[in-house]
């Protein structure tokens, strides 16, 4: 029986025109907050200022998108259906300069396919002021405009309304996919954040089923950065920006003091087109790698705009990645700009207002050889072993330490005003209160000496470990020239490994502390790090296997909120803290330190108003 199926001669033949078209709309529209997507971006790329979107039973029944965008007139509203069919690209050309974020006609084909579709819309120069409907309700009937009275959108004089009932309902196998109701409705809110965060001059909302679900009025970007990234909590928002040259520039929006277990406060933009990509998502996480536990993630949001010809966008249907012509550049850029981000602001959960710092605070006028004389004199002064250590191995200079950290506050000991629930050192600073978590604050001293001890006994590397196999591990052939130069740079952290054959790199061993577990593939990682990362002093030997297993270790031995601290051993936690190469927060990312203005405090007391 089977085999007489499999000797019947399948012939080639053209597939019918709906059978193609459902195929082709899959690689476009998924769910219901694809079209979504889709439809928004159009309202966007017609110039729309407010734009709405109303779903029922998840977007199952009915979506449909309102906007005061240009419109389309009636030859235009027969012919968007079709499939490449667009008005924002002529020629092959026009890809190297495109601004809008559709161009490739497929959208409404797609959703036409995959839905009812009907779309009503007004063009702003209509001379008879008429809006034309169209409805696909059979699939493939040939679309004839009519003209309606209903004509008025979000009480703009033009605009287009576009419905799509009953998505899937001819694609079962698709439908069966979709999520619940709920789930749904969370995936459209979702882009419909991420395209308001591209777009914030524009006012979104989302309806589902009656009920109000999102409403951003036009914002400013960093306004608008906020309301969606901090949940209306009250964390301050950093800004750092760079022109790298005249066709690259970035800012950086930072949530200072916010983590979380999901990605969905990691936001980029590039070109006002609201992205996933792999690439900008690593480079914007790998300075927080000393701040934040795996598994936690920062809220920040990476605006780019770069030469469009530095760019490939149609690597995807959906274009939610593209490609860029000197990755690495772009890498280094965003990277750089958010370490110096970090490095200029640190990570307390209050940051002041840059005006109301005190002087000796910012630029303390002889602060590396007050850090020296400290330093000498703790040491000197705790010969026996008290209930925070000294950390042996902390090797660094005061100099070191202060190039690093220079916003770092100096915490002149006569200024501990006290220890709040054995838990928070108090510090008057004249203009400040500062409060030190005794915790967090230990955590981050033993973490970075448990770091530096895996790595180095007695100012020495520890000597690497010969694997009894050795590890393979693939690379793309065309990074072999690249992956040369940096085996050197491996060696040196106690990897040594040889390139065998075209495309295959041997470990034959690695750091002793690295451990045995998921080798292969931590090691892959480590050779896309290496790849990526231009810096030879980066320390991309931590992973985050052994990230987790030194801050695990580095919280068990610290001191905890409700021990009991005599002042010596408080002076000389806060010492080594500022010694650290990034005091501002625990491995696990929250603040050790905390900072409340006098002016909050007045606001408290209502002697300001
Ligand atoms: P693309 O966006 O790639 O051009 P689409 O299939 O999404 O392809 O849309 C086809 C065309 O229909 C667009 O190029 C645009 O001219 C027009 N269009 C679609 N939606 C709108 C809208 N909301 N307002 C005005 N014109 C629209
Ligand atoms: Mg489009």
């Amino acid at each position: 029986m089977e085999n007489q199926e499999i000797r019947e001669i399948r012939r080639v033949h053209l597939l019918p025109p709906a059978v193609a078209e459902r195929i082709a709309a899959g690689e476009v529209i998924e769910r219901p907050a694809s079209v979504v997507k889709e439809l928004v971006e159009n309202s966007i790329d017609a110039g729309a200022t407010e734009i709405l979107v109303l779903l029922e039973n998840g977007g199952k029944d009915l979506i449909e998108i309102l906007d005061n965008g240009h419109g389309m007139p009636r030859e235009d509203l027969e012919l968007c259906v079709q499939r490449h069919a667009t008005s924002k690209l002529r020629s092959l050309e026009d890809l190297e300069s495109i601004r809008s974020l559709g161009f490739r006609g497929e959208a409404l084909p797609s959703v036409a396919a995959a839905s009812e579709l009907s779309i009503l819309s007004r063009a702003r120069d209509s001379s008879t002021g008429t809006a034309y409907e169209i409805n696909l309700g059979v699939f493939g009937e040939k679309p004839v405009a009519k003209a309606t009275t209903f004509g008025h959108f979000l009480s703009s004089p033009h605009g287009t309304r576009v419905q799509a009932r009953g998505l899937f309902a001819q694609i079962p196998a698709r439908l069966k996919f979709l999520k619940s109701q709920a789930a749904e409705v969370s995936q459209v809110r979702e882009w419909i954040e991420r395209l308001a965060l591209a777009h914030p001059r524009i006012g979104f909302r989302l309806v589902s089923d009656d009920r109000q679900v999102l409403s951003l009025r036009p914002q400013e970007e960093s306004a608008r950065v906020r309301s969606i990234l901090s949940n209306d909590e009250d964390y301050p928002l950093l800004t750092e920006s760079a022109e790298v040259d005249a066709s690259l520039r970035l800012r950086v929006h930072w949530l200072q003091g916010f983590s979380t277990p999901q990605t969905r406060r990691l936001v980029q933009v590039v070109n006002g087109r609201a992205l996933r990509d792999r690439l900008l998502q690593q480079a914007l996480l790998s300075p927080f790698r000393q701040a934040l536990l795996p598994g936690q993630f920062p809220a920040v949001a990476l605006y780019l705009e770069i030469d469009p010809a530095e760019l490939d966008v149609n690597v995807h249907p959906t274009k939610t990645e593209i490609r860029f012509l000197d990755t690495r550049k772009v890498f280094r850029a965003v990277e750089t700009l958010v370490e110096r981000l970090i490095e200029k602001n640190g990570a307390p959960a209050v940051a002041p207002a840059s005006s109301s710092f005190s002087p000796s605070w910012s630029t303390p006028p002889t602060p590396i050889h007050q850090q020296a004389m400290r330093f000498a004199t703790h040491v000197a002064s705790h010969p026996e072993k008290p209930l925070v250590a000294a950390e042996p191995s902390q090797t660094q200079t005061p100099e070191q330490a202060h190039a690093r950290n220079p916003a770092f506050p100096y915490l002149p000991p006569n200024q501990l005003i006290g220890i709040l629930f054995q838990t928070y050192l108090l510090y008057d600073m004249g203009q400040e209160l500062v409060l030190i978590d005794q915790h967090a604050a230990h955590e981050r001293i033993r973490y970075e000496s448990l770091r530096r001890g895996a790595f180095h006994v007695g100012g020495q590397r520890v000597a690497p470990q010969a694997l009894l196999i050795p590890e393979a591990v693939r690379f793309e052939a065309e990074s072999r020239k690249d992956l040369e130069e940096r085996l050197p740079l491996l060696a040196k952290l106690g990897f040594e490994a040889e390139i065998f054959g075209e495309d295959t790199l041997l470990f034959r061993s690695i750091p002793a502390a690295w451990g045995p577990q998921d080798l292969r593939t931590r090691l892959k990682s480590l050779v896309e790090r290496a790849l990526l990362i231009e810096d030879p002093r980066a320390s991309i030997e931590l992973d985050e296997t052994l990230f987790e297993k030194l801050a695990s270790e580095a919280c068990h031995s610290a001191v905890r909120a409700g021990d009991r601290l005599e002042r010596e051993e408080a002076f000389h936690l806060v010492d080594q803290l500022s010694f650290c190469e990034h005091p501002w927060n625990c491995p696990h990312g929250r603040p050790t330190l905390v900072k409340v203005g006098r002016g909050k405090l007045e606001e408290w007391f209502q002697r300001r108003v």
